[in-house]
């Protein structure tokens, strides 16, 4: 019997040819698709020759190209999964396996702008002499937060790395035991102080500590007093942290300066939408530290970027220091950076202009709308044969910012006594371009917060499609 169906499987030209792998032509190079065509043939020709795995074969063994068509465009997706726009609909707007912050239409432009041809990234213009790469950075950073310096690296870990490296290797760094952070699975304070060859001076407990127990710690070797945002937990509960003037106070007075990794980087302040509070850059500065580091892909809402900013006689020590040249940005970052930043000079441009905040300040009813459009779109097909509904829920701010404080959310629900609940969610994520999403008690749910308007069709007719196929 498998003899026969060897003989049925057809060549690899006849699959290209065929009108349905054609439609892969445009979408992926031929090469690739040629690739996975081959691997695809030959995957069916091992199983019938092991007898085994016959679960790839299409049943009844039909080799037709239509048949075929699922398993070519799956092992494309699989093998060669190559950045591309998704469709978020998970709700989690600082989401890192889709990109952290997408960009603002400004900072998407100024790329195509300025970087198609050369720039000036490292000249002056009046001068025609070389220049400094992080020179309009600087300027928009210390206008926006009040620092005297600045200078933007790879990401907040290596801005932290710098830092520490530059003013406290070989010396005592002292930490509270409450902020060794983990973020993201692969920052560890720990881990990364004792890269940067500090020693790290642990005080007070998890839950408390307090400014006396700093003041214990500093020794002759102490190099730097050092805070963390306990960006992605909280401790409730019976706790005590020591407020940053009061570190402020205690390093200036011990001649010790005081960092602090502010990790989400806000430069507006939440608190005045109806959000939970995250300190923001300026307050820091205002309070006096010497050194803070952020990202500028959280909620910042820029490209990929740490800045250090603060006192002028440590930013230039950290400038100084070699490391600085193995992290620094490139030009697509400053392009994308500058333009983000720029918007910040005029708070009204930054709520209508950044995604990240428009996302989390979008009304409900707004939300609501996106779900209702959603639904409208549907074809009666797909109506009748899944369990469609708007549901309430919570979108999450993600990427380590205002962890446990979830954004009233709308959701469409969906369920199908067809399709299981993994597949449709599966089925989704193939759809060109992928959507996101996220399952609760055997439903997919779309959270509309974080799609864009342009994307509601989108996801409409992948619905009709989907129901159409099974
Ligand atoms: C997110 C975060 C980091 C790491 O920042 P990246 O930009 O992801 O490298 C470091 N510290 C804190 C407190 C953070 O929240």
């Amino acid at each position: 019997m498998h003899q026969n169906i060897l003989r049925t499987i057809p060549s690899v030209n006849e699959l290209l040819e065929s009108s349905e792998i054609s439609k892969l032509t445009g979408l992926y190079p031929r090469q690739l698709i040629v690739t996975a065509v081959r691997d695809v043939l030959e995957d069916i020709r091992q199983s019938l020759a092991n007898k085994t795995n016959e679960m790839i074969l299409p049943q009844p063994a039909d080799l037709s190209p239509q048949k075929l068509y699922p398993l070519v465009h799956r092992a494309l997706q699989q093998k060669f999964c190559g950045i591309e726009h998704a469709i978020n609909a998970t709700g989690i707007i600082l989401h890192t396996g889709l990109g952290r912050a997408p960009l603002a239409e400004e900072a998407a432009k100024q790329i195509q702008n300025v970087l198609k041809s050369f720039c000036t990234l490292e000249i002056e213009k009046v001068s025609g002499r070389r220049g400094s790469r992080y020179h309009s950075i600087e300027q928009l950073v210390c206008l926006i937060t009040g620092a005297e310096s600045a200078l933007v690296v790879n990401n907040n870990a290596a801005a932290v790395l710098l830092a520490l490296d530059t003013l406290a290797a070989c010396k005592e760094v002292v930490i509270s035991r409450s902020q060794l952070v983990e973020i993201g699975g692969s920052f560890r304070m720990p881990d990364v102080m004792a890269k940067s060859g500090a020693i790290m001076v642990e005080v007070g407990t998890t839950n408390k500590t307090y400014l006396k127990d700093y003041e214990n710690a500093i020794t002759e070797n102490t190099g730097l007093v050092l805070k963390v945002h306990q960006s992605n937990f909280k401790i409730v509960g019976f706790t005590e942290t020591v407020d940053l003037k009061d570190l402020v106070s205690l390093g200036h007075a011990r001649n010790i300066p005081v960092m602090y990794d502010l990790g989400s980087g806000a430069l507006i302040e939440l608190q005045k939408y109806g959000l939970p509070c995250e300190p923001t850059v300026q307050e820091s500065i205002k309070a006096g530290v010497d050194v803070v580091t952020f990202s500028t892909d959280k909620l910042l809402g820029g490209p990929q970027g740490g800045i250090i900013a603060g006192k002028r006689k440590f930013v230039d020590l950290i400038k100084k220091n070699p490391l600085t040249r193995a992290l620094r940005v490139g030009k697509l970052t400053i392009a994308a950076l500058e333009a983000t930043l720029r918007l910040y000079l005029e708070e009204e441009h930054v709520l209508n202009k950044i995604p990240v905040l428009k996302m989390i300040l979008t009304p409900l009813d707004a939300v609501e709308e996106r779900c209702k459009r959603v639904v409208s779109k549907l074809g009666s097909e797909t109506k009748a044969s899944m369990n469609i509904s708007i549901i309430s829920g919570f979108s999450e701010m993600g990427g380590g910012s205002l962890p446990g404080e979830g954004i009233p959310t709308r959701l469409v629900s969906l369920y199908s006594e067809k399709t299981n609940t993994e597949e449709l969610a599966a089925r989704l994520r193939e759809n060109i371009p992928p959507i996101f999403t996220r399952i609760e008690q055997d439903h997919v749910l779309l959270d509309m917060r974080t799609v864009y308007d342009e994307e509601v069709d989108v996801i409409a007719v992948a619905l009709d499609r989907i129901a159409s196929q099974s």
